[in-house]
C-alpha cells in the first residue's frame, strides 16, 4: 500500500540521485572561437562572394535604406543564398519571425524539388524568399484576422542576415495580415528605428551637416536559472509556468551573497560554452557570463549591436539555451519569478543612438559643441520619459514580470531615471544659468565653458544606482524593468517611438526660435532649459527600493502601476494612440488590437496557474499530508492501546501536536483553494478581456499566496520522504 502512495515521492528521490550521478558534458570545437564567428551567417562577405555585383549592391542599398529588390535581383539572391546554404549542410529554410506570442515561429519547407521521374533538384527563388504564407491562423490576432480568412504573410527583413540552424536555413521575416496590418514584434520596430533615425538625424543637423542616418543601439544582459532536468520533470508547475507556485525558501537562500559573481559549476561552465560557441557561430557577440545574484542563476550578455539585429540575436539566444541546455540535462528557466524568496531574472536594455559618422549621441564630447549635442539628446531623453512614463511601464508589463517589480530586487513599477549627480548638477546649472531674454556674448561664453566641463566631471562619475529603472550609465541609458523572457522589440518600440516623438517637438520649438531670430546655439540652449524645467519630477537619484520613495513618487504625482492589467490600461489612451500614429508605427486598430493580446496573454497565463495550483494541491500535496497523517495516527493509537487513554495521550502529545497543526494548514489550503476556484468560475464568465484581466488579478490571484502559505508550511511538517515536488534546495543547490 505505501509503495503506491509513495510513487511520486519516490520519483523525486530517484530525480535526486539522477543529479548527483551527472558529469560535466565538455564539447570540443576545433580552432580558436574568433575562426567561427558568424560561421552560419549570410552576412555581406559571404554576399560578395555569392552574388554578381550588381545583385550585391542592391542588397547592400536594401540593408542600409530599406529599398525594395526587383524581382531579378530577389531570384539572385535567393539562389545565393540557397547555395550557401547548401554547403552547410541545409535542407530546408523556413521564415522565422515574432508573432504576438512573445517567442518566435518557424515552418520549414524542403529545398527539395521533384522535377520527373527519379530526379529532383535544390530549388529556392525571389518569390520563396520575399513572401509566404504560413498556415499560421492560431496565432495571437487581436481581432485583426478572422479565422476564416486564416491570411497571414511572412516577408522577408533583409536587414537582418539569413542563417543557418542545424539543417535549416532560417530567413528573418515580419509577419502581417492580407489587409498589411503588423501581427508581430519586428514591423512595429523596424518603423520606431525608422522613425527615430529621421527625427535623430534632422536634430543632428544642427551640429553637423556629414550626419545622415542614425541607429539605435542595444546591449541586451540576459538573466537566467538552471535546473537540473529530472527535477524540473517532477515539477509540473515549472513544466507548464515555468515557476514553481509552491516550495519553501532553503535554509540557506542567497543571504550570504556567495553566488554572485562566484566561481561557475563545471557542469554549467561545460553547457554555457556549448551555448556561448553555438551563439558564435550565429554571428551573436556574446562575450560576458557570470553568476547572479541568486543560487543556480547566470547572466550572459553580447556586445552591444544595431537596435533589430540585437533583438532578432536575443531571441535567438533564448532558443538556443533551451535546445543547448537539454544536451546537458539542464532546464532553463527564462521566466522572472521561478523561485519566490530568492532573486528573480530581468533582461537590462542598453540603449543609445548612434549617428553614420561614429558618434554615440549619448556619450559626453570632447568640445562645447559635441557636448552641447550630447547635452541635446541627453536632456531630449529625459523629457521622453517624463512625457510617457506610463508608455514604458506598460511596455514592460507582464504576468512574471508583476512579480519582480518592486520587489526589493528589481526597480519598482514606479518609472523614473537616475542621471548621477555630477550631471544633475550640471543639468541644474544650465537650467540657473540660461538667462531670459537676450543672451549677451559673455553670457554664452560662460555657458559654452560650463558645457565644455562635462567629460572631465564624467570621468570620476562612479556611482551607479542599481535601483532605478532608467539609469544613464555614462554613454548609453539602461532599461532596467524589462523582465528576462520578454522580446526586447516591445520596450524598444515604445522607447525609440517616444524619443523619435521628442526630436520633432523639439525640432519644431528651436526652429520655431531660430525664426524669431535667435541664434541657433541660443534657440537649442533656451529650448533645453525649458525641457530641464518640465522634466524634473521623473529624475530620481535616491533607493528606488524604499518606502520612501514610493511616498516621494506619489507627492510628485508619478504613476505607480503595480499590476499589469492596470498597466495594460495606458494602450487604449487617445493620446498613445495618436503618438503611435503620427510615428507611423502603430495604427489605431493594430494598438487595440495589441492591447487585447495581452489581456488575453494575462488571463490565459493566470488561468493556467490557478488550474495548476488546484490540481497540485488535490494530486500531489494533499495525498503526502494524508499519509503522513496517518502514520501519526497509527503511532497515537499504538501509544495509547498500550498505555492507556489518559497516559498514552501525554506520552503521544507531540504527535498530536503535529496531527492538529497539519490539520488546521491543510484545511486552511484547501478552502482557500475551494474560494479560488470558484473565484475563477466567475472570473470565466466575464467576456471583456480587460474586465475579465483586472477580476483574475484582484479576485483569483489575490488567493495564491495564502494557499502556498499553508503549503510551505506542510512541506516543513511533512516527513521528507513522502515529499512529492523536488524542494528548492535541491532545485537550487545541486549542479
Ligand atoms: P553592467 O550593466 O552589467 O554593469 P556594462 O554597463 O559594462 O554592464 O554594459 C552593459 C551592456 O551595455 C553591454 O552589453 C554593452 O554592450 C552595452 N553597451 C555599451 N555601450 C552601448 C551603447 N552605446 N549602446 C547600447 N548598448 C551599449
Ligand atoms: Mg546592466
Amino acid at each position: 500500500m505505501h509503495k503506491i502512495l509513495n510513487f511520486m515521492a519516490t520519483k523525486r528521490l530517484q530525480a535526486y540521485q539522477d543529479v548527483l550521478n551527472r558529469t560535466p558534458k565538455h564539447i570540443e570545437y576545433d580552432g580558436k572561437v574568433s575562426d567561427l564567428f558568424g560561421k552560419n551567417v549570410f552576412h555581406t562577405e559571404i554576399m560578395r562572394e555569392y552574388l554578381p555585383s550588381d545583385a550585391y549592391k542592391s542588397m547592400i542599398e536594401s540593408i542600409q535604406n530599406g529599398t525594395r529588390l526587383d524581382r531579378k535581383m530577389a531570384d539572385q539572391v535567393a539562389s545565393a543564398m540557397k547555395d550557401w546554404a547548401l554547403t552547410k549542410g541545409a535542407t530546408h529554410y523556413t521564415h522565422w519571425f515574432q508573432p504576438l506570442t512573445g517567442t518566435t515561429a518557424e515552418k520549414h519547407d524542403a529545398f527539395f524539388k521533384p522535377v520527373g521521374p527519379g530526379r529532383a533538384i535544390e530549388r529556392f527563388d525571389g518569390d520563396l524568399l520575399v513572401q509566404q504564407e504560413p498556415d499560421a491562423s492560431s496565432f495571437p490576432n487581436g481581432g485583426i484576422r478572422n479565422t476564416f480568412e486564416a491570411r497571414g504573410y511572412t516577408a522577408w527583413d533583409p536587414s537582418s542576415p539569413a542563417f543557418v540552424i542545424g539543417k535549416t536555413l532560417c530567413i528573418p521575416t515580419i509577419f502581417i495580415s492580407y489587409t498589411g496590418e503588423s501581427l508581430d514584434y519586428k514591423m512595429p520596430l523596424l518603423k520606431a528605428l525608422h522613425a527615430v533615425d529621421q527625427a535623430a538625424v534632422e536634430v543632428c543637423q544642427y551640429f553637423d551637416k556629414n550626419v545622415d542616418k542614425v541607429n539605435a543601439t542595444l546591449g541586451w544582459e540576459q538573466e537566467y536559472f538552471l535546473v537540473d532536468q529530472s527535477l524540473f520533470n517532477c515539477r509540473p508547475d515549472l513544466m507548464m509556468t515555468g515557476r514553481a507556485l509552491f516550495g519553501h525558501a532553503p535554509a540557506k537562500g542567497q543571504q550570504l551573497d556567495d553566488h554572485y559573481f562566484g566561481s561557475i559549476p563545471e557542469r554549467v561552465t561545460a553547457f554555457m560554452r556549448e551555448f556561448e560557441t553555438e551563439a558564435i557561430l550565429l554571428g551573436i557577440p556574446v562575450t560576458t557570463r557570470h553568476n547572479e545574484v541568486a543560487p543556480n542563476q547566470f547572466e550572459c550578455a553580447p556586445i552591444f549591436e544595431e537596435c533589430n539585429l540585437a533583438n532578432d540575436h536575443n531571441l535567438l539566444l533564448m532558443d538556443i539555451l533551451e535546445k543547448v541546455a537539454r544536451k546537458h540535462d539542464f532546464r532553463v528557466l527564462l521566466h522572472e519569478k521561478p523561485f519566490a524568496g530568492v532573486n528573480g531574472s530581468g533582461k537590462h536594455n542598453n540603449w543609445s543612438l548612434s549617428t553614420n559618422t561614429g558618434v554615440n549621441l549619448l556619450a559626453p564630447g570632447k568640445n562645447p559643441k559635441t557636448n552641447l549635442q550630447f547635452l541635446t539628446f541627453f536632456v531630449n531623453t529625459i523629457k521622453a520619459i517624463h512625457d510617457n512614463a506610463d508608455l514604458l511601464r506598460a511596455c514592460i508589463a507582464s504576468a512574471g514580470n508583476d512579480h519582480r517589480l518592486g520587489a526589493n530586487e528589481a526597480p519598482p513599477a514606479i518609472i523614473s531615471t537616475f542621471i548621477g549627480t555630477q550631471l544633475s548638477s550640471a543639468l541644474d546649472e544650465l537650467e540657473k544659468s540660461v538667462k531670459a531674454g537676450k543672451m549677451t556674448p559673455e553670457d554664452k561664453t560662460e555657458l559654452k565653458l560650463n558645457i565644455g566641463k562635462i567629460p572631465q566631471i564624467m570621468l570620476d562619475n562612479t556611482d551607479r544606482n542599481r535601483t532605478s529603472p532608467f539609469a544613464f550609465t555614462g554613454n548609453k541609458f539602461e532599461f532596467r524593468a524589462v523582465g528576462s523572457s520578454a522580446n526586447c522589440a516591445h520596450a524598444m518600440i515604445v522607447l525609440n517611438t517616444i524619443m523619435a516623438k521628442q526630436l520633432k517637438d523639439f525640432k519644431k520649438s528651436v526652429d520655431a526660435r531660430i525664426d524669431k531670430d535667435e541664434a541657433k546655439d541660443e534657440a537649442i540652449l533656451k529650448e533645453l532649459q525649458q525641457l530641464i524645467k518640465d522634466s524634473k519630477k521623473i529624475r530620481f537619484e535616491g533607493n528606488g527600493y524604499g518606502d520612501e520613495w514610493v511616498k516621494e513618487a506619489a507627492k510628485r504625482g508619478l504613476s505607480n502601476l503595480k499590476d499589469t492589467p492596470r498597466a495594460l490600461k495606458i494602450w487604449s489612451d487617445k493620446k498613445v494612440a495618436k503618438l503611435f500614429n503620427d510615428m507611423n508605427v502603430l495604427t489605431p486598430r493594430e494598438l487595440e488590437a495589441r492591447q487585447e493580446i495581452e489581456f488575453e496573454s494575462y488571463i490565459l497565463k493566470m488561468q493556467i496557474e490557478a488550474r495548476l495550483m488546484g490540481d497540485l494541491v488535490q494530486t500531489h500535496i494533499i495525498p503526502a499530508v494524508v499519509e503522513y497523517q496517518n502514520r501519526l495516527v497509527q503511532n497515537i493509537q499504538g501509544i495509547i492501546a498500550i498505555m492507556g487513554d489518559k497516559a498514552g495521550r501525554t506520552a503521544a502529545q507531540s504527535q498530536l501536536q503535529l496531527v492538529e497543526k497539519i490539520s488546521m494548514h491543510l484545511n486552511k489550503m484547501k478552502s482557500t483553494c475551494d474560494t479560488m476556484l470558484q473565484a475563477r468560475k466567475e472570473a470565466n464568465k466575464i467576456e471583456h478581456a480587460e474586465e475579465k484581466a483586472l477580476a483574475y488579478c484582484d479576485k483569483v490571484k489575490v488567493y495564491f499566496d495564502e494557499i502556498r502559505y499553508n503549503a510551505d508550511k506542510l512541506e516543513l511538517l511533512v516527513d521528507d520522504e513522502l515529499w512529492p515536488l523536488p524542494k528548492f534546495r535541491e532545485m537550487l543547490f545541486t549542479r
